[in-house]
């Protein structure tokens, strides 16, 4: 294996976003202050790893052929004060329970990704907010202070000193997202997803029957599958614990970290050049017909999502995402345009030249043994080289008259978030104009069926209660995956925003029949409303049942 450790003085900062347009921008009180706190993250260990990147690239080409499932799912604002025990076991073991469900009803692997561990920033709507006062007579007046921007940019009370922008809250949350993490990864590997014992993943604050049951159901066939496979030896053995990244054992689950990348001066005080960390991989990647031996990697999750409000074309979001080697995702609501779609695909999963056919590599698959790359890539269009990419003789033995170009599988996640009523008209156009395009094999579709059904609450007497009615999110969902049927396509996995805490109550419905008039009594988030458990385990054997079909 290369070396994959990643000095710091190999930190490039490179930052031609930096003379694009920058939508959300946050304006700090102190330029200096920020480039301080900046040049120190910068010279701290990376939360993960370019090797754990590779295995979620992967992972995602196998979701991208139709063999795998993505269930990425967490808060919509991560606060600081998330980071306790507690919570993150509740979230974690809440994704675990919805994958094994899903895993065990509709027989497909599925990757788990947490909206979690550095999830604080928040684009906003509107800048800024109008509030209400009272003077010292107890006349109201109106005051305009800043939005709420994430627990990263500045604090939640409403007052315009919390308000102001703090770059020493980005320290702050490069240290919470690192003791999350670690938290992860320590519970992960002390066998919190241990499949063996699926009797202790309680879910007694399950209130409906009906689910209850089911739940039963599936951890009793469970468990005479799993003694069925201890009996005759086929359940690995005892194996070590591992952490993300590396679990393939019934003890242990690979699970991925991720956040919107849209605070890009974090992002790019994490953004490390490395080494690419397989041998073999670094001999096989090609770009702008030299062989690239490594990479630019965001360090901070293992992978990004590009929001609905950041996606320009000629954006600076777009460029600092189109930089990166990690899978990025792209949110999509109603104003996206096919062709803009198309456009958009193109920058950020432009063609590669892809690894020659597999004689020529034959020599270097038996001396590595690094199975599956080939698969990663899109074996697209073939292209004579023009005299000045053409290779020398000595680099290779057959790349010296044709090169083959083509799109990394499962680098793009295309993260639909239409609303209930507009999916129908808008996904299909959307669907189409990718399925004729060159990224038909390569992209991955998600369901967030999340953010276009956002409402205010109908029993909300002040008018700021956000909410969204569970049947509006399982309509969507529904008909997402009835439209990639009729349209050929396939639904790749799904984007929730859910808490593993016990009874929130914020999105109202679902099988324990929370009404709209409930909401206030436990309603926690300070950004968007999220499905609770049970609400959550709903989803999970609504997709169970119609991915098994
Ligand atoms: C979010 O995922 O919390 C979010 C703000 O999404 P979108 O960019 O789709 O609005
Ligand atoms: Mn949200």
């Amino acid at each position: 294996m290369a070396d994959s450790s990643i000095p710091v003085e190999d930190y490039q900062s490179s930052p031609t976003w930096r003379s694009k347009d920058q939508a959300q921008p946050v304006v700090y009180p102190s330029e200096d202050d920020l480039k301080s706190v900046l040049a120190k993250i910068s010279t701290l260990p990376p939360l993960v790893s370019p090797v754990e990147v590779e295995r979620l690239r992967y992972q995602l080409s196998n979701v991208a052929q139709g063999k795998a499932f993505i269930l990425q799912a967490g808060d919509c604002a991560e606060l600081f004060d998330y980071c306790t025990p507690k919570q993150i076991e509740a979230k974690l073991k809440l994704s675990l329970l919805m994958s094994l469900i899903i895993i065990w009803g509709a027989r497909i692997p599925v990757v788990r990704i947490g909206r979690i561990a550095g999830q604080y920033a928040k684009p906003r709507s509107k800048p800024t907010e109008t509030v209400t006062r009272r003077d010292e007579q107890g006349n109201e007046y109106k005051e305009e202070i800043l939005s709420y921007r994430g627990d990263n940019i500045n604090a939640f009370p409403p007052d315009s000193k919390q308000r102001t922008p703090d770059p020493e809250r980005l320290l702050q949350a490069y240290f919470h997202s690192t003791a999350t993490l670690n938290h992860i990864r320590s519970s992960l590997s002390s066998g919190l997803a241990d499949l063996h014992a699926p009797r202790q993943w309680s879910f007694q604050h399950v209130k409906s029957s009906a689910l209850q049951q089911e739940f039963e159901s599936v951890v009793d066939s469970l468990t005479d599958a799993l003694d069925f496979m201890r009996t005759i030896g086929a359940d690995g053995g005892v194996k070590e614990p591992s952490v993300a990244g590396q679990g393939s054992v019934l003890n242990s689950v690979d699970y991925f970290i991720s956040h919107e990348g849209l605070s890009l001066e974090y992002e790019e005080a994490l953004t490390r050049l490395s080494h690419l960390p397989y041998q073999r991989s670094s001999r096989r990647i090609l770009k702008g017909g030299d062989r690239v031996e490594q990479a630019r990697y965001a360090l901070s999750a293992h992978t990004l999502w590009l929001g609905d409000r950041t996606r320009q074309l000629d954006g600076a979001h777009m460029d600092y995402f189109s930089s990166i080697r990690n899978p990025i995702g792209i949110k999509v609501g109603p104003s996206m345009k096919p062709q803009e779609l198309v456009d958009i695909l193109d920058v950020l999963n432009p063609d590669v030249e892809l690894p020659s056919s597999s004689e020529d590599w034959e020599e270097e698959e038996e001396e590595e043994g690094w199975e599956g790359y080939e698969g990663e890539y899109d074996h697209g269009v073939t292209k004579s080289p023009s005299p000045s990419q053409s290779p020398s003789s000595s680099t290779s033995r057959s790349r010296s008259s044709r090169r083959r170009m083509g799109k990394v599988k499962g680098r793009v996640m295309i993260i639909i978030r239409m609303g209930a009523s507009k999916i129908s008209t808008n996904l299909p156009p959307l669907l189409r104009a990718v399925k004729e395009s060159a990224h038909s094999s390569s992209v991955i579709f998600l369901c967030d069926p999340m953010h276009g059904n956002t409402v205010i609450s109908p029993s909300d007497p002040s008018g700021q209660l956000k909410t969204r009615a569970f049947g509006d999110i399982i309509s969507e969902l529904v008909s997402s995956l009835e439209i990639h049927s009729q349209e050929g396509t396939r639904l790749g996995g799904v984007h929730l925003e859910l808490t593993g805490d016990e009874d929130v109550t914020e999105c109202y419905g679902g099988s324990m029949r929370l009404g709209p008039e409930e909401l206030e009594r436990n309603y926690q988030s300070h950004c968007d409303p999220r499905l609770n458990f049970e609400q959550s385990l709903d989803v999970a054997f609504l997709l169970s049942h119609y991915l098994r079909k």
